[in-house]
């Protein structure tokens, strides 16, 4: 909570003092670092405060009065794994995702904490579906944004110093190379909202959504924030990565990278609306994003691992299956894991 509090209050007391951008850059990108596109209003201090106040008033469920449980799956199995395409939900935003001979990590996290330290802010509900020891050899990880949730430098500090590790390519936002500089980590491509990275076997694209960057207290949206889209030759991945419901990003994707295989779509962290919706989706707007953006199926990711907002852990996939059943899909159409569970595709 702490960590929360800090985050917030500094998100109102920063000052960045970038250059100006160059006179035909895009319109994310503005001389006091990135915004959304079209711009949202920000929450205010007194927004926060009124949040936090509610919160402690009304009083949140504790994480020990969850009973999640992990799946089973083969570690070994996915070790050896070179044929089949497959994706793990490891817990939050982190997924596995095998395709073409090529092992893909979406925002890695396998710390206790999603926090700034590991001795206070929000802790998991249960350990990751896998543990980082033991991951296949990891090709490549990218990462949606900035936020302690995403970007947990324990994680990555691990992953770069397994066997293997600096062969690792990390694909970013703008503006976080130097953060992964700073951990002596040089296989980095930073991309822009559009662009593209290849490897000898996928294509991977930045793709826009409505969200935040903060990391520190005088820092505030200095890196940008994405989703990305993996392709390789036979499959079509959609990371949506963490955001507001934002139609015209989630449309302009399906248009340009779409139809997509498979897309993970966050469904979690969302209450209370009058102060998230801005940056974090309902089941219901995960659902949009699914239409929207032209998946054949969708996982749910970014819920059941850290309380991070207001609803109950366990609500997100009740009111995504209520809202999937009340548009006639079928269960498969936007599956919810079990953490750890493992989908063959
Ligand atoms: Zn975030």
């Amino acid at each position: 909570m702490r960590a929360v509090v800090f985050l917030f209050l500094s998100a109102l007391l920063s000052s960045a003092c970038m250059a100006s951008p160059p006179q035909d850059a895009p319109p994310h990108h503005t001389a006091d670092g990135f915004r959304n596109d079209p711009p949202i209003e920000q929450n205010t201090l007194a927004d926060f405060l009124r949040w936090q106040w509610n919160r402690l008033w009304k009083g949140i469920p504790a994480l020990e009065s969850y009973d999640f449980a992990l799946a089973e799956n083969d570690p070994a199995a996915l070790r050896a794994n070179r044929e089949k395409t497959t994706l793990t939900w490891i817990g939050h935003a982190t997924v596995l995702l095998q395709v073409d001979g090529k092992n893909i990590l979406t925002d890695p996290h396998f710390s206790q904490r999603a926090a700034p330290v590991q001795w206070a802010g929000p802790k998991r509900a249960l350990p990751p579906g896998l543990s980082l020891e033991e991951l296949p050899h990891i090709d490549l990880v990218v990462i949606s944004h900035n936020h302690y949730d995403a970007l947990d430098a324990g994680s990555i500090e691990r992953l770069a110093a397994r066997p293997g590790g600096r062969q690792t390519l990390f694909v970013v936002p703008l503006g976080l190379k130097s953060w992964f500089a700073d951990r002596g980590i040089q296989n980095v491509v930073e991309l822009d909202w559009w662009q593209e990275a290849r490897t000898d076997v996928l294509s991977v694209t930045a793709v826009p959504v409505q969200h935040w960057s903060k990391r520190s207290l005088f820092s505030k949206n200095e890196t940008l924030w994405a989703g990305f889209s993996i392709r390789s030759a036979g499959f079509n991945f959609l990371f949506a990565g963490d955001s507001g419901y934002a139609p015209h990003h989630f449309r302009e994707i399906g248009a340009r990278l779409g139809p997509f295989d498979l897309a993970a779509i966050p469904i979690g962290a969302y209450a209370p609306r009058w102060f998230m919706a801005k940056h974090h989706v309902n089941p219901e707007e995960a659902l949009r994003i699914h239409r929207d953006v032209r998946a054949r199926r969708s996982v749910a990711i970014h819920w059941g691992t850290f309380i991070l907002t207001d609803e109950p852990l366990d609500e997100p996939p009740m009111r995504l299956r209520q809202a999937r059943e009340n548009l006639g899909l079928p269960a498969r159409a936007f599956e919810v894991l079990q953490h750890g569970e493992t989908i063959f595709l």
